[in-house]
């Protein structure tokens, strides 16, 4: 836990809309990997600083990184509509991607890309502290299970999709140790990518039963250890 001291009398708790706001600094500067020559935009994530599921997605596409928004285009669509399935609606969560510059030609995210991305996804997850970390696809699903030490659950997202694993073991306990309580407890659920409906319309009703399981796991789901004020919204 950090804490920073802005005014000299008061030692204040970093809020997560203040940890979110230096992840947002940083990206926009990032010139980390080959993407920020060709990016319109950085597109760092949006939505409720608190929320209890955070969804990471791929990378963003030609909409989002026109509008700096994630998953505002086609498959924005989709993943709107299976959140309203389940009583959900964009503001209640926190979305993001694994790359937060766009691949030109929307070509898949390299190792190499992601692996430049992780400290910023690492640093959302840890100002949010989700209860529920949903993966779209393979390659979020990839990178989050990597993050939380599960290298060996990681599956093709067609045999894993709609299940949910805790962090490793030994990553739960250095974290336990180190106080961040929040962090063991997250659970990560891999689901298929809103744009798969897109592509195979036969995934529809497959991706309504997991977002199903989702609320399932957030109702189940243990409350989270530390509470911070509700911070406002913004854009990234
Ligand atoms: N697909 C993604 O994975 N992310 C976006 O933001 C948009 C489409």
């Amino acid at each position: 836990m950090r804490f920073i001291n802005r005014d000299p009398k008061k030692i204040t708790e970093e809020s997560s809309t203040d940890k979110l706001r230096a992840v947002k600094d940083d990206v926009v500067q990032c010139i980390q990997c080959e993407l920020h020559k060709t990016r319109t935009n950085v597109v760092v994530g949006t939505g409720n600083h608190d929320a209890d599921i955070m969804i990471v997605g791929e990378a963003p596409g030609e909409e989002e990184d026109k509008l700096a928004m994630p998953f505002v285009g086609p498959a924005g669509n989709v993943l709107s509509e299976l959140l309203a399935s389940i009583g959900l609606k964009r503001e209640d969560i926190y979305i993001c991607n694994t790359v937060k510059c766009r691949p030109p030609m929307n070509a898949d995210p390299t190792d190499e890309q992601k692996n430049e991305c992780s400290s910023y996804l690492t640093r959302q997850i840890e100002a949010i502290q989700p209860k529920v970390i949903v993966c779209l696809g393979n390659h979020a699903t990839k990178s989050i299970m990597e993050l939380f030490g599960c290298i060996d659950k990681i599956q093709p997202i067609s045999k894993i999709h709609g299940q949910t694993f805790s962090p490793d073991p030994l990553f739960q306990d250095t974290s336990r140790r180190m106080g961040e309580f929040a962090m063991a407890d997250i659970k990560i659920m891999p689901l298929y990518h809103p744009a798969a409906q897109l592509h195979n319309a036969t995934l529809g009703p497959t991706l309504r039963s997991d977002f199903k399981k989702l609320k399932e796991a957030i109702e189940v789901a243990p409350h989270k250890i530390t509470s911070v004020s509700q911070p406002p919204l913004f854009p990234n």
